[in-house]
């Protein structure tokens, strides 16, 4: 009887023990599932405070942009004068001129000099931050060609003035040694004087693309500006934009919008006229002759030109561009035609005829107006009835009398 007592009590005590060990183990595994979440969430709770630390960054950055987009316009003006290291004198884009200071935080003060564009605040004119220079060519009316497509072949009828040309553009920027030998200077500038539309913007660029320069053409009107100092500024940028991209030829368009012979009226927009002028002066002075960048001007109005622009040592060679005469006008006809279809009858040396006084451009209006009539009426090649009706229609004024004939011309520069 005892020992089956004894023997139950083992057992009671044995299952005691083993549910305890079983309940232990129960619960270290909830431990460890609890301990799995407590880590859980707390990595949960960190991405959370990231999270929140990235939204309120992103909050102030919009604020900052909302700030921004509410902050009045800014003034654009140039300096004109540092007084001391607080004050400096800008003339304001609306013209008149102010002493004004300028934020220490936002400004370094070495970059603060006289043509300087600069942004100003609009209630206190404080200077606010300094612009880039306007170098960009769309902004100055600036055509920039790294290598222009133009051969001398497709220029008819300038045998002379292509030769010339060579002489005193070319050779200085491709046998430079040359000039240096012998000690003579090459012309520092070169002006070309004809009628519109005969060639001169063509022989500028097919230098260029000869001797592989960066062809930079300007238009004088362009320089134009509304505002003191700023034709100026362009000239200046304009001639360090030609020596940045050297070797380059820079070509001065309509040379006379800003060379006219100077006539004190007094007025300021003439006297602005006149800085620029002197600018474009001042810069081609300061050139080295035999440096490899080469200036070309354009005029058709040599006779209203500033005597000063016409002294040795600036523009001292000059090259005339006549309009074409008969054989010129046949050879323009043959370049303007090469790629087209021609009927047999077509005689170019007639069509030369029948264009008396027609320049290069007007032959070129020629032969595409021949070709659109030839595609209206839906043939296969350009013959002689459409190149005389396109004749018509392109002289059709008689042709614009030129307003000075190059032999006045010729006299005026003797
Ligand atoms: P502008 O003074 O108006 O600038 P321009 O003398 O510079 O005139 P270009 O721009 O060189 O004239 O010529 C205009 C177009 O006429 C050229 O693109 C070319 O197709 C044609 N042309 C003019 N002259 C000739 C020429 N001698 N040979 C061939 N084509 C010519």
């Amino acid at each position: 009887m005892s020992g089956n007592m004894r023997s139950e009590g083992i057992s009671y005590g044995e299952g005691y023990s083993r549910f305890l060990q079983d309940k232990m183990r129960q619960l270290e595994e909830t431990n460890l599932l609890l301990r799995d979440r407590l880590e859980k969430i707390e990595q949960e709770s960190r991405y959370y405070q990231e999270m929140q630390v990235r939204y309120e960054r992103e909050i102030k950055r919009l604020r900052s942009e909302l700030e921004k987009l509410r902050t009045p316009p800014m003034l654009v003006g140039t300096v004109v004068n540092v007084i001391d290291s607080k004050r400096l004198v800008v003339r304001s884009s609306t013209g008149p001129q102010y002493v004004v200071t300028y934020a220490r935080q936002y400004v370094e003060p070495s970059e603060l000099v006289p043509g300087a564009r600069v942004a100003l605040n609009q209630e206190s004119l404080a200077v606010v931050s300094v612009l880039p220079s306007a170098r960009d060519p769309s902004v100055c009316g600036m055509e920039v060609i790294e290598s222009p497509d133009v051969d001398y072949s497709m220029i008819g009828g300038l045998a002379e003035q292509i030769e010339e040309i060579r002489e005193v553009v070319e050779l200085p920027l491709t046998a430079p040694e040359r000039f240096e030998r012998v000690g003579v200077e090459p012309p520092r500038g070169v002006l070309l004087i004809g009628p519109p539309g005969t060639g001169k913007t063509l022989l500028a660029k097919a230098v260029a693309k000869r001797t592989s320069a960066t062809f930079i053409r300007v238009v004088g009107s362009e320089l134009v500006q509304k505002y003191i100092g700023e034709g100026a500024r362009m000239v200046r940028e304009l001639f360090a934009m030609a020596k940045e991209k050297a070797p380059s030829i820079l070509f001065i368009d309509e040379i006379d919008a800003i060379a006219t012979r100077r006539m004190d009226d007094g007025s300021s927009g003439e006297r602005e006229v006149q800085r620029t002028l002197m600018q474009l002066l001042a810069e081609i002075d300061g050139f080295d002759p035999r440096g490899n960048v080469r200036i070309i001007g354009a005029t058709n109005r040599p006779d209203i030109l500033d005597p000063a622009l016409l002294r040795p040592g600036r523009f001292d060679r000059i090259i005339e561009i006549p309009i074409p005469d008969k054989e010129a006008r046949a050879e323009i006809f043959r370049i303007h035609t090469a790629r087209l279809k021609l009927k047999r009858d077509v005689d170019l040396a007639k069509l030369a005829e029948l264009t008396e006084n027609a320049t290069g451009a007007d032959i070129k209006a020629i032969v595409t107006e021949a070709g659109m009539l030839t595609v209206k009426a839906n043939k296969r090649a350009v013959g002689m009835e459409e190149f005389e009706h396109a004749i018509k229609k392109v002289m059709v004024n008689g042709h614009r009398g030129y307003m000075m004939s190059l032999k006045d011309m010729s006299a005026m520069f003797r």
